[in-house]
């Protein structure tokens, strides 16, 4: 039986059309030339998304934790500090991969729903000034609240510290300016705004992450996920075996940037914050209340309490079985007493906003 479904939770969102037939064309050797150019045209595709020249860009096999595990352990070693903000679940996903990375965590919080203050951020990095990182998630998934990232990359800039930022659900949705903004390295995921399917994490790397990487005391301790070894695998002459990569996930993920580049880069942000934008004013008045703030509130992803007396899961379970559409409930903090609604990629249109907001007000009366 095939469940018809409408993606519009935290992510895997749907995936555009062109990422779907990909995943059925004939599976290619992992040191193919074909497949390897598919790796390179994802590379220059990635660059455009993420905006940058960075040379080291590519999709690491697994989904968005395996971006964030891959910039973890291929920049930090045993003992060094890392400063990371906390406003959300993601935030806190952060801390724990790098203590068990063997890191210092200085963690510089801010309350769930709420952004983190950059100067506060700079301050941490100012009394702590041997932090090998600072890690900071862009877009919050679990309440929908932006956090502001150009402020810190410019102080980071004129210090040893690298800037880490997780744009897994950014990439793609709202403005992420990997160059302008000095950022020395970011990861993504395949399955949000970029409107394929999940199971690749693209990952990009400045010149200051590249080299102190290559200045490490201690090899990386994850082999899989080394970037300086999956950047050799992908780039040398002849390529040298690292790992079998999915040909089938390459092809899509290409077919989904293909598709968001069509549009541009630019009219695809515009085009996330119309809908994200026409579902908040839609929401309020079916009772339910914007978690994030109006100045750093995500097109997105949208964070909502549930009218008064309304059982989050029940409403949830319907709204799935009788409709067939997903949304997420709410992580931490927000465990029970919110949804998560994401208009990403594919799924960021009008009809996404009526089908749901229509199906609610059924499920309500
Ligand atoms: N970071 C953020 C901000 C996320 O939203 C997610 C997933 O939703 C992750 C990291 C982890 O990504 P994945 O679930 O694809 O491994």
């Amino acid at each position: 039986m095939h469940e018809d479904r409408l993606l519009l939770g935290p992510g895997p969102s749907e995936p555009y059309p062109e990422a779907m037939e990909a995943l059925t064309r004939p599976v290619l050797g992992h040191l193919d030339p074909e497949y390897l150019a598919v790796i390179r045209e994802i590379r220059e595709r990635l660059q455009q998304v993420f905006r940058t020249t960075n040379e080291l860009t590519l999709p690491v096999s697994g989904t968005g934790s395996s971006g964030m595990e891959a910039c973890f352990a291929s920049l930090l070693e045993v003992g060094d500090t890392i400063i990371v903000g906390v406003n959300g679940y993601f935030g806190e996903r952060l801390c724990e991969v790098a203590r068990r990375g063997g890191a210092e965590v200085v963690r510089v919080e801010a309350p769930w729903g709420t952004p983190i203050d950059p100067a506060d951020l700079v301050a941490a990095q100012q009394a702590n000034p041997h932090a090998a990182v600072l890690a900071v998630v862009a877009a919050e998934t679990s309440t929908g609240v932006r956090n502001d990232i150009a402020p810190i990359g410019e102080a980071l800039s004129q210090t040893d510290t690298l800037l880490l930022v997780d744009a897994v659900t950014a990439l793609g949705g709202t403005q992420l300016e990997i160059d302008a903004w000095k950022v020395d390295a970011s990861y993504s995921a395949s399955q949000k705004c970029l409107g394929a399917p999940p199971g690749l994490a693209p990952v990009t790397m400045g010149p200051r992450a590249v080299a102190r990487m290559k200045a490490r005391k201690t090899p990386v301790r994850s082999f899989y996920l080394d970037l300086g070894l999956l950047h050799e695998y992908f780039l040398a002459s002849p390529p040298t075996y690292h790992h079998t990569a999915s040909s089938t996930l390459a092809y899509s993920l290409n077919a989904g940037l293909g598709r968001l580049l069509e549009e541009g880069v630019e009219q695809v942000w515009a085009r996330h914050e119309r809908i994200g934008r026409m579902l908040q004013s839609a929401l309020p008045e079916l009772g339910f209340g914007l978690i994030a703030p109006d100045s750093h509130r995500l097109p997105q992803l949208t964070a909502t309490t549930l009218p008064d007396g309304l059982d989050e899961g029940s409403l949830r379970k319907r709204l799935l079985g009788e409709y067939g559409i997903e949304v997420g409930g709410g992580l931490g903090a927000f465990a029970g007493r919110a949804w998560r609604i994401g208009m990403m990629g594919h799924a960021a249109t009008e009809r996404s906003v009526v089908t749901l907001t229509g199906a609610v007000r059924e499920l309500l009366a």
